[in-house]
């Protein structure tokens, strides 16, 4: 199993923009990687909504699945 990503560990690379209780938007100010594909990533939006939908992504976007929480990497 793949290390959880957790956002405290990242904490200094990432800068909240927007957390509304159930879901959160990062954005990445330090290059981190996608845990999905290696690649930085540019957004992060983490949900614990059971349903999600989003606007066309402007590029590629990767879905990490937790047991409780949905996370969306944007290229
Ligand atoms: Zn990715």
């Amino acid at each position: 199993m793949p290390e959880r990503f957790d956002v405290h560990d990242h904490r200094h690379a990432l800068k909240l923009h927007k957390d509304t209780g159930q879901t959160q938007l990062w954005e990445n100010k330090k290059g981190l990687d996608c845990p999905a594909c290696d690649d930085a990533f540019a957004d992060l939006l983490i949900s614990e909504k059971r349903h999600n939908s989003f606007n066309r992504p402007d590029g590629r976007f990767c879905v990490v699945r937790d047991e409780d929480r949905l996370l969306v990497f944007t290229h």
